[in-house]
């Protein structure tokens, strides 16, 4: 067997409960192969062993008291997993189904994904299986304050800086970094996605999003194609969601599709700018479901009750030409990336983290059409994260123009990089091998340098 091998297996073996993890792992791992032949002082080192394995795990009880006055429990998570090239960076998930697995995946996936946006910072996750939908304002403070009474002392802004993720946006972010700020009695650049007003940075909200069509439209151009005329399925509809929306109508797409858990809508007139923002304030500020759309937009739209926007469009043999998946993990399948492609779509670029299953990911290869991993496609959150923390550092604020131009700039880089690797390797055109060579060289060779610490 070979050495990396041997690692995947030692994984499973280890964790045998932690099947997101063991995926992320495989997924990156298989792809390496040829570094261990180009640095034997990489094996030599045992860095492939030493990278799957975090620096620290913490696992914490959140008590809160609810609107009734019972006390309730969760469970809170923050693993920071390399530092390598930076403090441990990322974000803070809150939904039912987190456990240590999940958020394992989700923090090893983000040191390599930081590596790639050029900026110096290094990979972690966090999070709780509370759940905030149906759960009210006083609840949700109450709960990020528990939270925050223990993710205190293991974060600051040169330590580990968490940010949002699934279930955690600008209202979580401000009760956080509210307490973090009572207690530390200090006011630094701990957490990113921070309200403008006391520290945030503009165009951080719209970063994934935004960042996650800048790069589709990056790997169109490779062949010649763009944004304008074309049909654009994107699933999900929360921050991701929602600024990819904004962005594919700015560079003259036609978005027909969104989803949440309990339903997906497709407008076969398109997502435009005002029904876009009526989603902004369905979701962000009403809190509702986005089978109201259908509701709302009678004429052109239709809700498909229990389904997501893969099942739909294999059901209903929707023809699309570019697709974005900005829900969750594993939401596409072997079967639904096949009528995907079969529908006609030669563009995927994920919003989501490993929105991708392993099976779905060998259909888009081989077929040969252009598909993004999350982990570069997505880099424009935790890169606009990272000029967050540059602003705090500087006590300056840049303007909107300039956060895009360097988001842009960003997502250019982090596709040449992608390209340029994959090409260096044999491989052109694969972006799997790129992303996940490119932001590992970088890591290891910072390990490299320490010695064995
Ligand atoms: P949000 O919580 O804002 O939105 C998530 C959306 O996905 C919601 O509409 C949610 O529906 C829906 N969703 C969740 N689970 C499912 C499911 N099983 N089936 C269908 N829809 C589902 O999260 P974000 O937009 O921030 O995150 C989305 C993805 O992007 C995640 O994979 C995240 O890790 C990734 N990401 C986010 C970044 C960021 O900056 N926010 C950065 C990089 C990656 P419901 O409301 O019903 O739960």
């Amino acid at each position: 067997m070979s050495v990396i091998k041997d690692v995947i297996a030692k994984v499973k073996q280890t964790d045998p409960n932690q099947p997101e993890f063991h995926q992320a792992v495989e997924e990156v791992m298989e792809t390496l192969e040829p570094t261990a032949k180009k640095h034997p002082e990489f094996v030599k080192a045992n860095i492939y062993e030493r990278i799957v394995e975090p620096e620290r795990a913490m696992q914490f009880r959140v008590p809160w008291v609810d609107d009734k006055g019972n006390v309730q429990v969760n469970r809170g998570f923050r693993v920071q997993y390399n530092n390598a090239i930076g403090p441990f960076k990322g974000g803070i998930r809150f939904h039912p189904s987190v456990n240590l697995g999940i958020i394992k995946f989700l923090g090893f996936e983000q040191i390599f994904k930081n590596a790639l946006t050029t900026l110096p910072m290094g990979g972690g996750k966090g999070g709780s299986d509370f759940d905030p939908k149906g759960k009210s304002d006083g609840e949700v403070m109450r709960f990020c304050q528990a939270f925050m009474r223990e993710l205190y002392r293991h974060i600051g802004a040169d330590v580990d800086v968490p940010a949002g993720d699934i279930g955690v946006g600008g209202r979580e972010i401000g009760y956080m970094y509210g307490y973090y700020k009572k207690i530390r009695n200090e006011h630094t650049g701990v957490l990113t996605g921070k309200g403008l007003d006391y520290g945030g940075s503009l165009v951080r909200p719209e970063a994934t999003g935004y960042g996650t069509a800048y790069f589709a439209a990056e790997m169109l151009a490779t062949r010649n194609l763009d944004f304008k005329g074309k049909t654009v399925a994107i699933s999900g509809a929360g921050n991701v969601a929602q600024f990819a929306v904004e962005k594919v109508n700015q560079l003259g797409g036609k978005v027909i599709s969104l989803c949440d858990s309990s339903s997906c809508i497709i407008d076969d007139a398109g997502i435009d700018e005002d029904k876009c923002s009526y989603v902004l304030d369905l979701k962000n500020v009403r809190r509702g479901r986005i089978s109201e759309y259908a509701g709302k937009y009678k004429k052109s739209a239709t809700c498909y009750e229990g389904k997501n926007v893969w099942d739909v469009i294999r059901e209903q043999g929707i023809k699309v030409d570019i697709a974005l998946p900005c829900a969750t993990q594993n939401e596409i399948n072997g079967k639904n990336a096949a009528a995907l492609v079969k529908n006609g779509c030669y563009c995927v670029a994920e919003g989501a983290n490993m929105p991708s299953t392993p099976e779905a990911i060998k259909i888009f290869q081989e077929k040969k059409i252009l598909y993004g991993p999350g982990k570069a496609a997505n880099a424009g959150g935790v890169a606009t994260s990272g000029l967050e923390m540059s602003q705090n550092s500087l006590r300056l604020s840049w303007t909107r123009e300039e956060v895009d131009n360097r988001l842009l700039l960003i997502m250019k880089s982090i596709h040449k990089n992608c390209y340029d690797t994959a090409e260096a390797y044999g491989r052109k055109g694969d972006y799997v091998v790129g992303a996940n060579i490119a932001g590992f060289t970088k890591v290891a060779k910072a390990m490299l340098a320490y010695g064995v610490v």
